[in-house]
This record gives C-alpha cells, structure tokens and sequence, in this order.
C-alpha cells in the first residue's frame, strides 16, 4: 500500500477492535480497483464515541464503520439518520457529507442481499430471531420489509424491556408483520422454533472463542427444511450450522451478510459498486490466519 498525501481515508470505530477484519476486506476492495484509499481501526472507548465522529469531517476523513458496541450511541451522534437506520436504532455506517455526519444502517441491507442471493423468500413466513440487540433489530426491520407474516423475538429474561423494544419494531415495521417477545424458556422457545420456517441466531452465541459452547437450541428442534440463518461469521461454520445441516435444513452463515453490508458502506462512501467477491476472498484469508 502506498500511502500518500492524496489518499483518501476511510475506517471503523470499535471498542475492542482487534478482532475487525473489516480493515483486510475494504483494502482488498481498494486495491483490486486501484483506488488510492486506506481503511484503518480506530480503539474508540464509548465515552469517546460522539467526539471522534465529530473531529472526522475536519480531519477529511470520508467516512467509519462503527461496530459493537458503539452502533447505538453513533445513532444520537450523528447529523442524519438514512432510513432505515432510524427504524433499526442503530448507525454503522457514517458518512462525511458537507461537513455534516450522515449515518446509515448497511446491516438490514447485507442481510437482505444475502437472502435474495440464496434464493430464499420469506414472504408469508414465520420467523424466529434470537436475540434482541443491533443485529436483531436489523433482522426484524429487513423481515418485515420482505413480508414475513409473523416475527418473534427471543430475549433472555433480563432483556425484557429491550426485547419488547424489538418485538414492537417487528410490529410497526409495516407489511402487516406481527411480532411478538418470548422469553429464553425452554418450553416457549420451544414452541416457537416448531411453528417456525425460518431461525435467525443474532447472538454471539457459538462466536470465537466460545465456539465450543452448545447451539442456543438443541438440534432435534430443527425439522427438515427450515432455513437457519447464523449471524456468527467466525467460525464460518457453527455448530448451530452443523446440526442444522445434519437434521436436513438449509443453512446460511453470517460471512456473506458481512461482505455484504460491507458492500453497501463501500458504495456510501467511493460512489462505486463493491467487488464482493474479492471482499469475501480477503475476509476469509483474514479468518483462516
Ligand atoms: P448486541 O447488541 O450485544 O446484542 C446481542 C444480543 O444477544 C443481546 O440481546 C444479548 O442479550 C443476547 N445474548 C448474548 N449472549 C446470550 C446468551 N448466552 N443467551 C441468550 N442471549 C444472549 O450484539 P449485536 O451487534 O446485536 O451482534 C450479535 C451477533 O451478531 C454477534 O455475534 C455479531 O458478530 C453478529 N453480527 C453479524 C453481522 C454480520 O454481518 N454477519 C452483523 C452484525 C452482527 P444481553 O444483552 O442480555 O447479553
């Protein structure tokens, strides 16, 4: 890479940030297009969060991603809000705009992507999203985009109030979507899963370093062809994954959704459309090390 007074800088805020392979898939994306840009991490403590975004557009930085656990406080940061960042509670994505910080949320998008890319319409469907953070919320606005019939929300039982948050997103996400919250209890979650045509993991659970840790649900709840959908890109491949393919259903990880919503901040920010596959090379190569 080389690093001049022209190059045009871009990068994530994240507090950790070591584990980001964010910087490995947008300097891939850059340098197969030959475009003088660098992606760099930035440590930035939440306390921090509201004054780095601010000293971006002085600085001429063109724009950050902004991942856990900083995406909520870099909602109220921000000058703009990009639909439906606002539905979802959650900015990952800002730009620098005339001076003014423009924040989007790409998550909803690369989820989306990665459906339609798979061939998978869940129009009508019922679906269970486990967990009740950024990235359930996102799973909850983009399923009642695409017209699930019915979304339910399982929160853990100290998640009460956020969870209903979700559920109520699913509710007012419009297309007529009925959500719900349901309580991490056997036998509710149980009921649900059984009823569902579609399970969304949008926990850490099965994340690394606890990749070891048991599925958040027992295989012998899945039924040939459900369609599980995990957010975890690291490993690429759970153990929620490997059950489900066991019990006969369709799986997607989360390294697509990742490349994805990667895709879409590329394009808020260069104006150009992403080379994902190169991105997912990079992303890959960065997980394999
Ligand atoms: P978050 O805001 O911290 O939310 C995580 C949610 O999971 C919370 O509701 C949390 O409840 C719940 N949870 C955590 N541990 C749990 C457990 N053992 N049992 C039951 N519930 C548990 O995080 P996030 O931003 O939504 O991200 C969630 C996951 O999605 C992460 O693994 C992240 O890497 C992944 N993700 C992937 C992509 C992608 O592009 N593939 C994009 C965004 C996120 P408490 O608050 O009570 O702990």
């Amino acid at each position: 890479m080389n690093i001049t007074g022209q190059t045009k800088l871009v990068g994530v805020f994240g507090y950790p940030i070591g584990h980001s392979v964010s910087p490995q898939m947008h300097n891939a994306a850059f340098e197969h297009l030959g475009m003088d840009w660098c992606y760099l991490p930035f440590a930035v403590a939440p306390d921090n969060v509201a004054t780095a975004l601010r000293a971006l557009p002085a600085q001429g930085v063109v724009g950050v991603n902004v991942t856990i656990p900083l995406k909520e406080l870099a909602l109220a940061a921000v000058d703009e809000v990009v639909p439906p960042a606002n539905l979802v509670g959650a900015v990952n994505t800002v730009h620098c705009r005339d001076a003014k910080l423009v924040g989007y949320n790409t998550d909803v998008a690369g989820f989306t992507r990665s459906l339609a890319e798979a061939g998978e319409d869940l129009r009508g469907r019922t679906a269970v999203v486990l967990g009740a953070g950024g990235a359930a919320r996102a799973a909850v606005v983009a399923l009642a985009q695409m017209g699930a019939a019915r979304i339910w929300v399982v929160a853990l039982q100290v998640e009460l109030e956020r969870g209903a948050r979700t559920a109520e997103l699913a509710r007012r996400a419009d297309r007529g979507a009925v959500g719900a919250v349901i309580e991490w209890k056997r036998p509710a979650l149980r009921a649900a899963v059984a009823q569902a045509d579609a399970l969304v993991n949008a926990t850490p659970i099965g994340m690394y370093p606890h990749h070891e840790q048991p599925a958040p649900v027992p295989a012998s709840w899945l039924r040939e062809g459900m369609l599980i959908y995990d957010m975890v890109y690291n490993p690429s491949d759970t153990r929620l994954l490997v059950a489900a393919r066991r019990r006969g259903c369709r799986t997607l990880g989360g390294l697509r959704m990742l490349v994805l919503q990667g895709a879409e901040s590329f394009t808020v920010w260069t104006g150009r459309r992403a080379p994902t596959d190169i991105m997912q090379e990079a992303v890959a190569r960065a997980l394999a090390k």
